[in-house]
């Protein structure tokens, strides 16, 4: 028996990093998985690397900042599968810069892929949940939505906004068997990572690779990530609602 049998579960920023990593550890515990991103080439590599395995999946195409995509994506996942058990809300972007030198466009950009697709996808996801008893809803903010970095201030007030985001939806929707939790991942090998490695120096990426700032001396894999979002998403987390998990080597720790 393996804890996501006979469940959907749907993805977002599946084709990279976080996401295709929980995509896979999902199907080969069980679920049938929808993969959503705007990345078609990579989303698709995902959904195929899944059947590949044995298990069910499809790729969805869609830009989940825009409310008729995300209701476009609810509709083919119920279609295909016909019911969603797990929604994990991970699709994401990072701008690194301090208050005067984020543009207005960089702070919508940020705002709109990390906090306004959370809310759009639960907004479309939580009735469909309700109607079949329960659900469980993880969401990806960051170990900065709990303290802040340097020269990040759209990302900061983004993940901030999904950590108190997940705590409102955690209260209003236990009663309806829901759960809300989120993830609060550190520096964690994937392309967002170095992308803004590339946009720092390398000098500061070999400082996160030798992960000296924190007690587990190493950043994190996206497989560690998932291990998190799994368990928040399983029946092994059901008394746990309106948490925010941080997965980061102990970096927050003191
Ligand atoms: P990644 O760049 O590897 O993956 C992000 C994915 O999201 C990409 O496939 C991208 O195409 C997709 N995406 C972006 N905007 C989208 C949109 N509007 N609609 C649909 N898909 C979209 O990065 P990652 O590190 O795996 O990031 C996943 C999440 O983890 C993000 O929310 C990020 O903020 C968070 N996070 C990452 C780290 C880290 O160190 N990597 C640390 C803390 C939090």
């Amino acid at each position: 028996m393996n804890r996501f049998d006979s469940q959907v579960v749907l993805v977002t920023g599946g084709a990279s990093g976080i996401g295709r990593a929980s995509a896979l550890a999902f199907a080969a515990e069980g679920a049938r998985v929808v993969v959503v991103d705007m990345n078609q080439e990579l989303g698709e590599e995902t959904a195929a690397q899944i059947r590949h395995q044995g298990s069910e999946a499809v790729f969805i195409e869609a830009n989940v900042s825009k409310a008729i995509e995300c209701q476009n994506v609810m509709q083919r996942t119920l279609e295909t599968f016909g019911r969603l058990d797990v929604l994990f809300n991970n699709a994401g972007i990072t701008r690194r810069a301090d208050v005067v030198n984020t543009t207005e466009q960089e702070w919508d950009a940020v705002m709109n892929t990390n906090v306004k697709s959370i809310f759009l996808m639960c907004k479309y996801a939580v009735p469909i949940m309700r109607a079949q008893g329960g659900g469980a809803i993880v969401n990806t903010a960051s170990g900065w939505g709990i303290l802040a970095g340097k020269d990040a201030v759209s990302y900061c007030a983004s993940k901030g906004a999904v950590v108190l985001l997940t705590k409102a939806m955690a209260i209003d929707h236990g009663p309806q068997k829901i759960r809300v939790n989120c993830v609060c991942p550190g520096d964690t090998d994937t392309n967002m990572l170095r992308d803004e490695a590339l946009q720092l120096g390398q000098a500061e990426m070999a400082l996160v690779e030798a992960g000296i700032d924190r007690p587990l001396k190493r950043v994190g894999t996206p497989e560690d990530i998932a291990r998190a979002v799994l368990f928040l998403a399983s029946d092994q987390a059901s008394f746990v609602t309106g948490s925010a998990l941080i997965v980061d080597g102990g970096g927050l720790a003191g």
